[in-house]
């Protein structure tokens, strides 16, 4: 039987919600399974702070009772302890596919909230449809995004996205998304204005394909353990991850909304909070850091 990080993944399945996305009331996701699992004890010992040298660091020192690993598999192990510590996180916020869509686009360089003052103004107006959106002017769509910032770049994709929706997929989110993983991701990869990042929470949060999301805080946090280089390119990390984890599109939602969680409470541009992170127990231990960086980058050139 296929065990699913040592649970029956025929028993988790069981538990699983049967809902669309992971919106707002999917409050189940794996919670009986991952209960299941042994929580392990959070150590928090003086250290001189992360390794690499670039991260100013004063959190702890990494405890010795996991080993420092240089490849992936230490990857379902971050996601066992951060769920410990976060809980399900219920990403994507959003009503519809279609308004995921949009706040994957519009999110690109601002903050949640901007985007949910533009998605506010496109409600009001009745514009959170991609017919609607076809038919509106780049001026009323973007006096309505503004508040998200580079509203006219932001304008031009939104337009872009709506008008490859209504070439390609005749105007149906059903039949984009039916389209199989690698050839939507190719299309989409191909519109002005939606890069990697934008494409996958596309693919992962309104089509439910299963794409791994890497952002700036998941290549901050491989960088800081030792497990990623900066000049890492992000089809790297995504193969790193996806090759680490099973297929699995509720799995991959989850573990990156940890990791923007984990990004927004500990793993700070500057000063990172090493000292109460779940992830503490992961940093390599200074002596090890050298090696580990090195097997890192071997790993995923
Ligand atoms: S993930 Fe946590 S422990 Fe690791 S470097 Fe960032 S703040 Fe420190």
């Amino acid at each position: 039987m296929r065990k699913f990080f040592g649970i029956s993944r025929e028993i988790a399945r069981l538990f699983e919600p049967d809902a669309f996305l992971d919106l707002p009331g999917c409050d189940r996701y794996r919670a009986f399974a991952m209960s299941l699992l042994p929580v392990l004890p959070q150590i928090v010992t003086p250290s001189p702070g992360p390794p690499g040298g670039s991260v100013a660091g004063d959190g702890p020192s990494p405890p010795r009772s996991l080993p420092v690993s240089s490849g992936h598999s230490v990857l379902p192990a971050y996601f066992e302890v951060l769920f410990a510590a976060y809980g399900p996180q219920h990403w994507w916020p959003g009503r519809s596919r279609f308004e995921v869509i949009l706040g994957a686009i519009l999110t690109q360089n601002t903050s949640w909230k901007n985007v949910e003052r533009a998605i506010a103004n496109l409600r009001a107006r009745r514009l959170l449809s991609p017919l609607a959106m076809q038919k509106a002017s780049a001026a009323r769509l973007s006096a309505c995004i503004r508040p998200a910032g580079y509203f006219r770049q932001k304008t031009q994709t939104l337009r872009t996205f709506v008008a490859f929706l209504y070439s390609s997929h005749g105007g149906s989110l059903d039949r984009l998304f039916a389209t199989p993983t690698r050839i939507l991701r190719e299309q989409l990869l191909g519109l002005h204005g939606i890069g990697p990042e934008t494409a996958d929470s596309i693919l992962l949060y309104a089509g439910k394909h299963p794409v791994f999301v890497v952002d700036a805080y998941a290549r901050r946090i491989l960088e800081r353990h030792g497990l990623a280089h900066p000049r890492t390119k992000y089809e790297q990390i995504r193969a790193f991850f996806e090759s680490a984890l099973p297929r699995d599109r509720q799995l991959f939602n989850e573990f990156h909304a940890l990791i923007v969680q984990t990004g927004k409470l500990h793993c700070r541009k500057s000063d990172p909070a090493c000292a109460t992170c779940p992830l503490a127990r992961f940093l390599p231990a200074p002596a090890d850091s050298a090696e580990a960086i090195l097997s890192s980058r071997v790993t995923l050139r």
